[in-house]
């Protein structure tokens, strides 16, 4: 339970801090938020990483270490004091992200994918669906999707095929999800389907969105996926067949589903970015320490200048996806619309724990191909931080419309 009262106590640290800047900028983390790291990195370093390689090769869902986060309070961190959660602040929810990312991001995505079932409800649903849905989270280590993306449109959202008609005080939901994770062992979806079938109304007021219990007649779950990496979260498809959804089960208005769906990305992008924060804190550490140990033309190879400058990348990215991704977490902390450092984050620091976890590969030389060194789990778990909660290219769409607007409107960035 030292966790939970360290995660407690991280509660407003950041106003705290913010008024304790004399200079205006302040990169400290509060003692509490330290406390916090610590706990969190002494949890991954014995709970996490001894049984990372299990779980990457048998694909088992790490149900062990989730059950442990929950006793910690280190799951769900993100649900409101009034619906019986921590309500900890953003820095605070990167912080865990970025520890559970260094010790496995299979893991990692498992537990934090909560934090995507749950943003939505938080930002948009009323006090009902919250009690109900985000309520039980913090009595049992359960698990919860977000249903979005479909075979046949994952970046185009608003492409999706399924759709929700109104009967009575019920809506019937009938479509097809693909590529949802926690999808097996998730008590509840938050799902999206469009409710009016004109193709000429806009997306903003054409989708609807609702949170769903699993077990309601209708829902089929399909295979688990086999991935290239962060094997052991749980990736299916999920198909509704005249799943009957009460009205009061929507979240946000009728024909809003879209808007909450997207706003969800400015909460949870920052996280994403921190889990490949700690993923490439990983790849340094693993390179630096082979490069020590490994000897080529009669000296390690960290005295050949060629892997000093590698390893010299992979820190001067790191540092800058720190900067982002705790920048980031700030913007949405304090209030201000986010999707803009949102994506800078999330772009920057998949695109850089790709390059690193590529280069960690390359300084192990033929051991960084093999299954028995750390480097070739760390490249295969680096790169669905490309695709997943928008692709490189789509943050790179939402960068440039902000900054084509701002430039529009102000003549400068
Ligand atoms: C392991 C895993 C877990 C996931 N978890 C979830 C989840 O929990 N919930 C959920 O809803 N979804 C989830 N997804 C889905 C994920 O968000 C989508 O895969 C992603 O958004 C990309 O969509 P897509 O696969 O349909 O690719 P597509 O949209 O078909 O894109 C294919 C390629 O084309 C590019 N592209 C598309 N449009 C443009 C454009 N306009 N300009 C430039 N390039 C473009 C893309 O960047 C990409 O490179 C998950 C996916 C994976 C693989």
């Amino acid at each position: 339970m030292i966790g939970r009262r360290v995660v407690a106590q991280a509660q407003n640290a950041l106003k705290v801090q913010a008024r304790n800047s004399s200079s205006g900028l302040n990169f400290a983390l509060s003692p509490e938020q330290e406390e916090l790291r610590t706990t969190v990195r002494k949890f991954v370093q014995e709970e996490v990483i001894p049984v990372a390689g299990h779980y990457d090769k048998t694909m088992e869902y790490p149900w062990e270490v989730v059950k442990k986060l929950h006793t910690m309070g280190l799951l769900n961190t993100e649900i409101p004091a009034a619906y019986g959660g921590l309500e900890l602040d953003m820095v605070s929810n990167c912080i865990i992200a970025e520890e559970l990312g260094y010790g496995c991001t299979g893991i990692a995505t498992a537990a934090v994918a909560n934090g995507l079932a749950e943003a939505p409800l938080i930002i948009a649903a009323n006090d009902d669906v919250k009690k109900r849905f985000l309520g039980r989270m913090a009595d049992a280590p359960i698990m919860a999707a977000y249903a979005v993306t479909e075979p046949i449109a994952g970046s185009d959202v608003a492409g999706i095929k399924t759709k929700c008609e109104k009967k009575g005080d019920e809506y019937v939901i009938n479509g097809s999800k693909m590529w949802i994770t926690n999808g097996g062992v998730a008590d509840w979806f938050f799902v999206l389907a469009r409710s009016d079938p004109d193709p000429k109304v806009s997306a903003g007021k054409a989708f609807t969105a609702f949170a769903v219990d699993a077990n309601t007649p209708g829902i089929h779950v399909g295979k688990k996926e086999i991935n290239m990496g962060q094997r052991c979260s749980d990736t299916r498809g999920i198909t509704f067949e005249d799943v009957r959804v009460p009205a009061a089960n929507m979240v946000g208005a009728h024909g809003e589903g879209f808007k909450v769906a997207m706003k969800t990305f400015d909460k949870t992008r920052p996280l994403v970015a921190a889990q490949a924060t700690g993923l490439l804190a990983r790849c340094l550490d693993v390179a630096t320490k082979y490069s020590l140990e490994r000897k080529a033309f009669g000296t390690e190879i960290a005295n050949h200048q060629a892997v000093q400058f590698i390893l010299a990348d992979m820190a001067m990215n790191l540092e800058m996806c720190k900067l982002m991704t705790y920048k980031s977490a700030l913007e949405v902390e304090l209030g201000r619309p986010g999707s803009y450092f949102a994506s800078v984050a999330k772009c920057f620091s998949s695109d850089m724990v790709n390059q690193a976890a590529t280069n960690c590969v390359q300084v192990f030389g033929g051991a960084g191909f093999n299954t028995e060194y750390p480097a070739e789990k760390l490249m295969r778990d680096a790169k669905i931080f490309q695709i997943y909660e928008g692709t490189s290219q789509v943050q790179r769409m939402v960068i440039a419309r902000q900054l084509l607007a701002r430039v529009k409107q102000n003549g400068c960035y």
